[in-house]
């Protein structure tokens, strides 16, 4: 507590971060954990190192597009599995593949070894994000009741329809839009925004699409995430408490978004 109310000390915001901030469970929807062909990379003992200077108690953690990947993405969800293995209490390990490739034997082993959801970046893989390929991936997902936490941000236009044909086909499959769908939002909030099995996770939102989603959506569908090392903690979690207080919400919505709500999909 103490350090994260270091970074807000400054802010008029004070009052409402101590009664958000005070026995809450603060969970990152959104790390990665390896390295990046762009050269952006994290170790698990520098992600904790850095939850812990932020107050984050536990962190959804999956690849990078990660230049030893393949094409079932082996090398890095074995990484994933080490730093899992590193802090079980802290981590919940989600595994990367590419639906254009034969994904079943990775699929099987990841979930045998106790993986909860899968991460999927449809830009960086080259995918339509309800091709018949990804319905497959989808399908056995539903199935092995994993979450699916799909980059929805940069380098997409429009998602909203596709998201909502998945999870229409798929109801029980639990979906984190990653990025908030900031790209199709207005869409992705009227199409998506009712819908108990999906939740849209919000790092690297910029403010105003972040004010748009508090204003159209209710705390119940919102998730905090860093997107940590492309983007910072720190920031990540000052933009949310921020503009979700300039929206309005009161701390125990707050506390909803900053880790409850993924808490109960965890459990
Ligand atoms: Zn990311």
């Amino acid at each position: 507590m103490a350090a994260l109310s270091r970074y807000f000390i400054e802010s008029e915001n004070i009052g409402i971060y101590e009664q958000i901030l005070e026995r809450i469970d603060i969970i990152d929807a959104h790390a990665h954990v390896g390295v990046d062909r762009d050269g952006h990379k994290l170790s698990a003992a520098e992600l904790v190192r850095e939850m812990k200077s932020n107050d984050i108690n536990q962190a959804i953690i999956f690849p990078q597009d990660d230049p030893a990947a393949g094409r079932t993405f082996a090398k890095p969800n074995e990484r994933i599995l080490r730093a899992y293995k590193f802090s079980p209490k802290k981590f919940f390990p989600f595994f990367r593949l590419d639906p254009n490739h034969d994904f079943a034997a990775e699929f099987a082993k990841r979930v045998d070894q106790g993986f909860r959801g899968i991460k999927l970046h449809p830009r960086a893989q080259n995918f339509e994000i309800a091709s018949q390929k990804a319905m497959k991936l989808y399908e056995k997902a539903e199935k092995a009741n994993l979450i699916l936490l799909i980059h929805a941000g940069f380098g997409l236009d429009s998602i909203a329809e596709s998201f909502s044909m998945v999870a229409k086909t798929f109801p029980k499959l639990r979906i984190l839009v990653g990025h908030g769908a900031f790209p199709d939002l207005e869409d992705a909030v009227r199409l998506l925004g009712s819908r108990e099995s999906v939740m849209f996770e919000v790092s690297t939102m910029r403010i105003f699409d972040l004010l748009e989603l508090l204003k159209h959506l209710p705390a119940d569908r919102i998730v905090f995430g860093s997107d940590i090392p492309y983007y910072n903690q720190t920031l990540s979690l000052q933009a949310l408490i921020d503009s979700a207080t300039l929206a309005g919400k009161q701390p125990h919505h707050i506390r909803k978004m900053l880790g409850e709500n993924i808490q109960k999909w965890l459990k």
